[in-house]
């Protein structure tokens, strides 16, 4: 049994979000504690160690904007950065704003209870506990992995890994007969670079992906230069942006579907040699128009059949759902991989993996061996991370019950019935559909002005209405049903994890969702009740 420590604000997590929250609530005098389970800082860059793993938003936008010194004195070395500078990044943060002192490392959550006549929580974890007025969730959107109950898996003999929690050794895959399952962003980064060690790579497709290249490349000094001059105009024209990402096509109104075949193959010709997420925003209504849509999407089903040798494979890995409904793929060289001898692709659309065997698995009706099964099944998205901690509030009424039909809350910061709780990028907010670093600044930075707001009028507890909630999460899916993301299986939906109730879970539009905050704060938090 560890000892009891007691603080003003507890945040769960070192990710960007969890270190930007010590870091200004440190600076605004209260007494935090960080608790992250890992041995060290960068949450998803921390755990994504995967061949290949790299952010799909430009290395000069997925920055904190909010130390100028901070911008110009790092310097990126590619177009988009990999998983090991970001991390190295998160650690310079950390090290930079001596966060670390902060933090407790290998500290898990178990459980965090709100007691009502004290108005504090209690954070249990395998180690310490922990008593503070307010509880601030930076846990992530992407962050409990999903490894389905795949029958006979304790039985394989060889190495299995899940993508989102690879070793910290590196993994050598030299001479090796490797199983990637799934085709999900994860799948689509690792599979290019796997496919350089092993000597056999076979891939199991339960749903095909569209995927654009990145191009990624090393980042020209004149345009890191040239940004840095700028930077505080790039952040602040992000900022009313859905994306929160600016690109160097500035968006437009125009339909695909009236856009005539010249100007049309132009356009997609252009945006598909430059790479990257532009791709995706070459037409406004790509995300409300089937017709549209289907139009981009046949476009991209044409690059996949021009890549690929195979036919058959080509066919196989031509994605027929409309496109941009799930999360999108940026590669480098993913449909190329499928033209090297050593890698094939296996269709499991009909029965899914069978078994996982002693030496390999049965899928498809026939036997496979491999030395190593790589899952990229993703995540419990979203909710995931926040669940797990076992979170009880007012009534002894846990958030699991509470969030029984789906996430509820007000903003994706707050949730009724459980005060002093915010959640960074929460389920709710704009979070996974725009830059998240940007998302996580305008969270920390409203959470730190509602702390320092409360202090200033003696208020000890703030909790969102369920009348605000309720309103919230009615706004959240009516904007989404204006669009075509709730009509596919996609993790935004919670659709990837079997019996988690579907619901829209991220706000659609970030420079709206901002204001709304802003103006919640105005109005001296309104749809909150202070206490
Ligand atoms: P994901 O998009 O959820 O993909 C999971 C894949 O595993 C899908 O192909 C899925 O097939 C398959 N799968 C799941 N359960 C399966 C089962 N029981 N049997 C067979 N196949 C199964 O996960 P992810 O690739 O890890 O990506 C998750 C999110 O993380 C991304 O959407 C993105 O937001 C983020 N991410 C970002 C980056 C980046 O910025 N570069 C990189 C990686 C990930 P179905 O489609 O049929 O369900």
């Amino acid at each position: 049994m560890g000892s009891i420590e007691e603080c003003d604000v507890v945040v769960v997590g070192a990710g960007f979000g969890g270190l930007y929250s010590l870091y200004l609530l440190r600076q605004e005098g209260f007494n935090v504690k960080g608790l992250e389970r890992g041995t060290g800082v960068g949450g998803t860059w921390y755990w994504n160690r995967y061949p290949g793993a790299r952010c799909d938003v430009e290395s000069l936008q997925y920055s904190y904007s909010f130390d100028p010194e901070l911008e110009q004195e790092w310097e990126w070395t590619e177009r988009y950065a990999g998983q090991p500078e970001i991390l190295k990044y998160a650690e310079h943060v950390s090290d930079r704003f001596d966060l670390e002192s902060l933090i407790e490392f290998n500290t898990t959550v178990e459980a965090a209870d709100y007691d009502e006549i004290t108005s504090t929580w209690t954070v249990s974890t395998n180690r310490d506990t922990y008593q503070a007025r307010f509880l601030v969730a930076a846990t992530g959107c992407l962050s409990t992995t999903n490894l389905p109950d795949f029958e006979g898996l304790a039985n394989f003999k060889g190495d299995v890994y899940h993508t989102g929690r690879w070793p910290h050794e590196t993994v050598d895959f030299s001479g090796q007969r490797v199983a990637v399952v799934g085709t999900g962003s994860s799948a689509v980064q690792a599979i290019p670079v796997i496919a350089e060690q092993a000597s056999e790579l076979t891939v199991f497709q339960r749903t095909p992906n569209y995927s654009v290249p990145a191009r990624n490349e090393p980042l020209d000094a004149a345009i890191q230069a040239e940004t840095k001059e700028n930077y505080a105009e790039l952040r602040q024209a992000a900022r009313v942006e859905r994306s929160g990402i600016i690109s160097i096509f500035p968006p437009n109104e125009d339909s695909a579907k009236q856009a005539d075949d010249s100007e049309f193959d132009a356009r997609m010709d252009e945006r598909w040699e430059h790479g990257g997420f532009g791709f995706y925003r070459a037409y406004a209504d790509i995300g409300i128009d089937q017709t549209s849509n289907e139009r981009i999407a046949e476009y991209v089903r044409g690059q996949i059949t021009k890549i690929v040798d195979d036919p058959e494979t080509a066919r196989l890995l031509a994605p027929t759902n409309t496109i941009a409904c799930k999360r999108p793929c940026l590669d480098t060289h993913y449909y190329e991989t499928f033209n090297s001898e050593h890698v094939n692709l296996v269709d499991i659309s009909e029965g899914g993996i069978e078994e996982i065997t002693v030496t390999g698995l049965r899928a498809a009706a026939q036997d496979f061996e491999f030395d190593a099964l790589v899952f990229a099944t993703g995540f419990d998205a979203m909710t995931g991370a926040l669940l797990n901690m076992n979170i009880t509030g007012k009534g002894g009424h846990t958030l699991a019950e509470a969030w029984s039909a789906g996430p509820r809350t007000y903003l994706g910061l707050g949730v009724p019935e459980f005060p002093n709780l915010f959640t960074v990028t929460g389920p709710g907010s704009p979070s996974v559909l725009t830059n998240m670093i940007m998302a996580i600044e305008q969270h920390v930075e409203w959470i730190r002005d509602c702390l320092v707001a409360m202090r200033q009028q003696d208020f000890t507890t703030i909790e969102a209405t369920a009348t605000a909630a309720d309103n919230w999460v009615d706004h959240v899916n009516s904007v989404a049903d204006q669009t075509l993301y709730p009509t596919c299986n996609s993790w935004y939906l919670g659709a990837n994890i079997p019996g988690k109730t579907r619901v829209f879970m991220p706000l659609i539009g970030y420079p709206p969702y901002a204001e709304k905050c802003q103006q919640v704060a105005d109005n001296n938090y309104e749809g909150f009740c202070l206490g």
